[in-house]
């Protein structure tokens, strides 16, 4: 009995370990075919880990999503690209190595073998021939070389700006790596504002198309369209020269609204604002009260929310010229003017604007209406702030409509050569320059007789020095290490150094699943060739909090490329998912809150097909799930009773072989129903559902039809062929869920080759659909026709084919139905007056 027990144990231990090691063995299984390969591409792509040296539970289930899509076309008979990579490079590693003495690309290379080892582990189908490392110079030198061509077209470049820096990462942040004014890596640490010249990619020069692109993008999340919308958030509006009083200069501002122009009580400039300093030059107490301005602006813009800003004003005593009408109008410095945004200057018209209102009444400036609704007969509430409205006050613009109005405005402006129609956004040029050590170094030289030079492309890679020590002081830790900085210049070949600033570590994830197609390539960052035939991605698979990052600079990279000639596709994936988050007792997991639940734990404890099925069958993809361990046990009970009956029955499938039955009847044909209808709800679900909590569950049904019948089956009552139809499509039905599992059955099964080759398998119509019955319909107690519908067809079903048939729908023509009674299986009355 004892060897029994111990036979009819599933032992996923065993039986995975058996599987990882002949899929290592081999390299062929999960490698693409090139691109003359006869079927069609499909590639799959989960957005590349960093190497913390630990997989989490996110990751788990990104890659098992992934992993899903990738095993069911490869059976579908699609030609797969399946890659995984590092993004390697970034800041842990400089503090990992502070702590622990430990230099970062020791630390970071550990990391990657330690994930690569959990990821062969839990059986993702990735073909490591084309890994990719961020962090080694064979990947990094195209960083390089991408650098230097943006350079050569103006759209990598170097100014001075404010940045956001975060003391603890002791670096510049982008914009988009601020979050409610913390650092997007310290939640806790406020951003501070310095003044740094910096390098930048011109994003901006893209601000159109990257707008225009998401119209076409219908196959991403329209949240994470949305975000991009707003993040790029274009305004159509006007520019306008005001003139100083007494003075040549002119004060251009930035108005959606040149329509309330003559509505403008004030301007209004922001403290950083060059005629400003003009003004406190000759007038120190403005200078103090400007100082005070300015220090109420950088709190807000740290705290993160300059929207919330408590709105101060300073009267400077001069004014400024409306060029419509030559109005003079009393100029402010106010704290919530940005001069980063539009042109640092704008005309206030309280009237038909909220903050400009609130303002007015605040500081009692003269609040004057020029637009009125076009059916009220007064002005109504003010401020007033549709567009659906007439012009009142504003000369010979009288009675025009808004749209009207901004059209003839503008023309003024245009023809008299004081402004023009001007189409603004809020995206801003991405910030590259990075003050670390580990990032791939900016391929410029500053030469004293030459200025900036590029490091010619026969110099690259500028190798990373290895020897250098991490310390927290500020400043580029490269400008530490003398025989990197010191240098000739390419041009003149003196004495020269090098930049030591890094590229942010965003840059490596713009392009790296380009590289993925040609890996190994030495000679340029890829051939295009085979580039065009992978691209653009059939399907990425990443987290929303990627939606304003890597996402939008990715979009970028691929652009630029295009415009470079390297690539044909204007976007680099077709279609994007994003999945929930994996939480557990309704809190992110993290280590201060003590509920992080270690994948390694979980494999060693019920195996890497539990854990991967579980994570795919405890919440819809999308959707957050929470992390129950009873469910991963459940799972591995699961798949414990597939693996006994199929066991048991195996030799029972193999003596019928391929052979099927013709007309199978009774508990067969029970059973085979359920079969197709199962493989037919799978199949659509991964059409693009992808409602692989409810796969896993018709799974799960079906298993629990097959084991009913366990005595039948047992007895011979279900037929040979029968049984290996079942047990074949089934263990088919379950690859992309539990690979290891279903390998080992299949091999069970008497099969040879791999299952990943075996062809998906197909629902037959015929057999999965439901046996009619005839219920007869009933008018008033007299017959009046018989529909056919499903056996066990549900009431409101059966309603709509009594009231949809032609018969029924003459009798109750133009008459009042009162009821409709349903007995299921049986008949259908109608009551009608
Ligand atoms: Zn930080
Ligand atoms: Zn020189």
């Amino acid at each position: 009995m004892a060897d029994e027990k111990e036979q009819l144990r599933y032992d996923p231990a065993a039986i995975e370990q058996k599987w990882q090691e002949r899929w290592a063995a081999d390299p062929a299984l999960y490698a693409a075919e090139t691109a003359s390969s006869s079927k069609p591409k499909y590639y799959v792509l989960e957005m590349l880990p960093y190497p913390s040296g630990q997989l989490h539970m996110g990751h788990v289930r990104n890659y098992a999503i992934g992993d899903a899509l990738a095993r069911q076309m490869w059976m579908r008979g699609y030609n797969v690209l399946h890659p995984m990579g590092w993004d390697a490079f970034g800041l842990p590693a400089e503090n990992a190595a502070l702590k622990n003495n430990t230099p970062p690309r020791e630390w970071t290379l550990g990391n990657i073998a330690a994930m690569k080892r959990q990821m062969q582990r839990l059986g993702y189908a990735y073909n490591w021939a084309t890994e990719v490392t961020t962090c080694l110079p064979d990947y990094y030198r195209w960083n390089q070389w991408f650098f230097l061509r943006m350079y050569e077209k103006g759209l990598a470049y170097r100014k001075k700006s404010k940045v956001n820096w975060c003391p603890e990462c002791a670096t510049v942040l982008a914009n988009e790596q601020v979050i409610d004014g913390c650092c997007w890596r310290h939640e806790d640490t406020r951003v501070e504002q310095r003044d740094l010249v910096q390098w930048f990619f011109r994003i901006t020069a893209y601000a159109q198309e990257l707008l225009e692109g998401l119209d076409k993008l219908d196959g991403w999340p329209e949240k994470v369209r949305t975000m991009q919308r707003n993040w790029i958030g274009r305004s159509e509006g006007t520019e306008v020269d005001f003139g100083l009083e007494g003075g040549p200069e002119k004060i251009r501002v930035f108005t959606t609204r040149v329509d309330t122009i003559f509505g403008a009580t004030s301007v209004q400039l922001a403290p950083e604002h060059p005629l400003v300093a003009a003004f406190c030059a000759a007038d120190s107490a403005l200078k103090h009260q400007i100082d005070g301005l300015l220090d109420e602006q950088r709190k807000a813009r740290e705290a993160g929310d300059l929207g919330a800003i408590d709105k101060h004003g300073v009267p400077t005593g001069k004014f400024a010229v409306n060029p419509y009408n030559g109005e003079l109008v009393p100029i402010w410095v106010a704290n919530y003017i940005l001069m980063d945004y539009g042109t640092g200057a704008i005309m206030s018209v309280p009237a038909h604007d909220e903050r400009d209102f609130e303002f007015a009444t605040k500081y009692a400036i003269e609040i004057r209406q020029v637009i009125k609704p076009v059916l009220g007969e007064e002005g109504g509430v003010l401020p007033f702030i549709s567009e659906d409205g007439v012009l009142v006050n504003s000369g010979k613009y009288d009675r025009l409509s808004c749209a009207e109005a901004q059209k003839q405005l503008q023309e003024t402006a245009t023809r008299e050569q004081f402004g023009e129609a001007k189409i603004i956004f809020r995206l801003k040029d991405w910030g590259v320059s990075r003050q670390r050590y580990w990032g791939t170094p900016i391929p410029m030289i500053h030469c004293e007789r030459d200025g900036m030079v590029a490091v010619p492309d026969d110099q690259l890679p500028v190798i990373l020095p290895e020897k250098i020590e991490i310390t927290q002081q500020g400043g580029s830790p490269l400008g530490r290490v003398p025989e990197f900085v010191n240098t000739t210049c390419p041009k003149c070949s003196g004495p020269a150094r090098r930049e030591t600033d890094t590229m942010d570590t965003f840059v490596d994830s713009s392009w790296y699943f380009y590289r993925y197609t040609d890996a190994k390539n030495a000679n340029v960052p890829f051939d295009p060739a085979i580039v065009k035939y992978w691209f653009p991605i059939d399907q990425y698979i990443g987290g929303v909090e990627h939606a304003i990052l890597h996402l939008i600079y990715s979009r970028f990279w691929t652009k630029v490329m295009r415009d470079l000639g390297l690539v044909k596709n204007d976007e680099p994936a077709q279609r994007l998912f994003t999945q929930g988050m994996v939480i557990k007792d309704g809190a992110k997991m993290s280590k201060s809150k003590g509920n992080v639940i270690s994948p390694d734990d979980m494999v060693s404890r019920y195996g890497a097909d539990s854990a991967r099925m579980y994570s795919l069958f405890a919440a819809p993809p999308d959707r957050d799930l929470d992390w129950q361990e009873d469910g991963v046990a459940g799972v591995s009970r699961f798949l414990g009773r597939v693996w006994r009956i199929v066991t048991k029955y195996a030799p029972v499938a193999r003596t019928a072989g391929a052979q099927t039955v013709d007309a199978p009847a009774g508990l067969s044909l029970r059973l085979l129903r359920k079969l197709h209808q199962t493989i037919a709800k799978i199949t659509l679900d991964f059409e693009g559902r992808w409602h692989f909590n409810t796969d896993v569950a018709a799974i799960m049904e079906l298993v629990n039809e097959i084991q009913d019948a366990d005595s039948q089956l047992a007895s011979g009552e279900v037929a040979a062929p029968v049984v290996g139809e079942l047990l074949r499509n089934l263990v088919l039905l379950l690859a992309p869920f539990a690979p290891f599992l279903a390998a080992e059955l299949w091999e069970e099964l008497g099969e040879n080759g791999a299952i990943l080759r075996a062809p998906w398998p197909k629902s037959d119509p015929g057999l999965a659909k439901e046996d009619e019955i005839e219920i007869p319909v009933q008018i008033n107690g007299k017959l009046v026709a018989v529909v056919r519908v499903a056996a066990g067809a549900d009431p409101k079903t059966i309603e709509a084919a009594a009231l949809a048939n032609e018969k029924v729908r003459e009798r109750i023509a133009g008459k009042t139905l009162v009821k409709v009674i349903v007995v299921p299986g049986r008949a259908v009355n109608l009551v009608v007056k």
